[in-house]
């Protein structure tokens, strides 16, 4: 899929993979929306990024588990380029309980506050950009998951089963959205954003990172823009490509370290 002059939406912009993925994107010539929550100055750094390459932009605030949000931010896109050509779900949280033997870390509303964005989120948008993509008749969809989705490991038990669900949904959805829209997702491994170093602290940080280090093949952690390479090729060169999960953890997997 052409990405010059496309439109692209990218949740969870301001910052770290979905950042860096809206800035892949712009390199392609694609227009972006930069969505964010809180980070307004992170965010309007990034859309600057995206300008910076040739192409425009638009900030919007918005909750992508608010299905109102979601429909807003799709409506927004179209008022102004009157398209939508791609959709990166990257937007997430988590709620850190890294020891999973500690059953009671772990109390019912942890698992409804991150499914709400990690799975109904990334279910809601994908919703408000369908009709457009289906009358344009092409599309492409990408979430970002985690290899935390597919080994049951990462920062708490809800977090990994609800990239699990992404993984599940993204089968669900390539199947549903065919022919005209494709449906991918990413799993990366460690990667240098704020995520865990401010989840856990500087200190452990440093030795998830030296640990993670040492246990990959590559023998490397995952920076953003490793991801968002495998995200914008999934959307532009993939054409036959869907209802796959492609992991991005410099081999982190099959170092058998899982
Ligand atoms: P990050 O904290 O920089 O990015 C998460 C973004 O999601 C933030 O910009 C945040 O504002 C946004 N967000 C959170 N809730 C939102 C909501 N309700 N509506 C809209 N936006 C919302 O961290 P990151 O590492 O760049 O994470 C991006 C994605 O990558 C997440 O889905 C995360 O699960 C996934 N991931 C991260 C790692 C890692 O090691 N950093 C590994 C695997 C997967």
């Amino acid at each position: 899929m052409d990405m010059k002059n496309a439109v692209g939406i990218v949740t969870g912009s301001a910052t770290g993979i979905g950042a860096a993925c809206a800035v892949r994107l712009a390199q392609q010539g694609c227009h972006a929306v930069i969505n964010y929550t809180k980070s307004e100055a992170e965010a309007a750094a990034t859309a600057a990024a995206c300008e910076r390459l040739g192409v425009q932009t638009l900030l919007v605030k918005a909750n992508v588990a608010d299905d109102a949000d979601c429909r807003r931010m799709a409506e927004a896109a179209l008022s102004k380029w009157g398209r939508i050509d791609a959709l990166v779900n990257n937007a997430g949280i988590t709620k850190f309980a890294r020891d999973h033997r500690d059953l009671d870390a772990l109390q019912a509303e942890d698992f409804q506050r991150v499914y709400a964005v990690n799975v109904i989120g990334a279910y809601q948008m994908t919703r408000a950009v369908v009709p457009a993509m289906k009358k344009q008749g092409r599309g492409a969809i990408v979430n970002v998951s985690s290899i935390g989705g597919m080994r049951g490991s990462g920062s708490s038990i809800a977090y990994a089963a609800s990239k699990g669900a992404l993984n599940t949904m993204t089968l669900s959805l390539a199947r549903a959205l065919a022919p005209e829209i494709r449906v991918n997702a990413v799993c990366p491994g460690l990667v240098e954003t704020r995520w865990l170093r401010d989840g856990v602290g500087p200190e452990a940080y440093a030795k998830f990172k030296a640990h993670y280090e040492q246990g990959a093949a590559l023998r490397k952690v995952v920076l953003p823009e490793d991801v968002a390479r495998a995200v914008v090729w999934l959307l532009e060169g993939a054409d036959l490509v869907t209802g796959e999960s492609i992991v991005v953890d410099g081999g982190f997997l099959v170092a058998g370290q899982a």
